[in-house]
């Protein structure tokens, strides 16, 4: 585990807020998008602006954040691959806990051995007065995707046989089957069942 880069731009610096349990600050601030925050089909481009509208609250365990992001989606239908344009506004909270000496409880605490499990719950480890939004924004996006991104609800895909866009050419029909792996496939059936193998 390395060290939080305080110049990251979803690392925040809670100095500002200080450790009185009831302090808070709001923030609003505009990042630019992590790489990969998305699903394949679907997502926000790496660079691209993510607004967020976060709201920082000291508890006694550390900082409760809670907050919004909404940024521009790009993907491809997964039926017929158009490309689809869209939006992704989620919520998230999140409480960071102090990593440090300074726990309220007086623990022992253990700066170097983050808890991989501590994301499952919605609790993550602060180092020194800085927090990493970036995990907890990944997954409120991913959550947020649809596993089949649509460019229509009922976007009819691509034609089996011939890979025409069906939305485009709704009436078109074939004769006969004319794609050549149908055909392959076929003689290997023939072969497999011959009796005489
Ligand atoms: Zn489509
Ligand atoms: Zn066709």
């Amino acid at each position: 585990m390395t060290s939080l880069d305080p110049r990251a731009p979803l690392v925040l610096d809670t100095r500002e807020l200080g450790r009185r349990p009831g302090s808070q600050r709001e923030v609003t601030l505009t990042v630019p998008a992590p790489a990969d925050l998305g699903i394949d089909v679907l997502g926000v481009a790496e660079g691209a602006p993510v607004e967020l509208d976060l709201r920082l609250e000291a508890v006694m365990e550390g900082v409760l954040v809670t907050g919004t992001a909404t940024a521009d989606l790009e993907g491809e239908c997964a039926r017929c691959l158009d490309p689809i344009v869209d939006q992704v506004d989620v919520r998230f909270q999140e409480l960071f806990v102090y990593g440090d000496s300074r726990d309220s409880r007086g623990r022992p605490t253990d700066n170097a051995g983050h808890d991989d499990g501590d994301e499952d719950d919605g609790v993550s480890t602060m180092e020194d007065d800085l927090l990493d939004l970036e995990p907890l924004l990944r997954d409120a996006v991913v959550l947020a995707l649809p596993f089949q991104p649509l460019c229509e609800d009922d976007c009819p895909g691509l034609c089996t046989e011939c890979g025409a866009n069906l939305k485009e050419d709704p009436d078109h029909t074939h004769e006969a089957p004319i794609d050549p792996r149908w055909a392959s496939l076929t003689t290997i059936e023939t072969t497999q069942n011959d009796p005489s193998n």
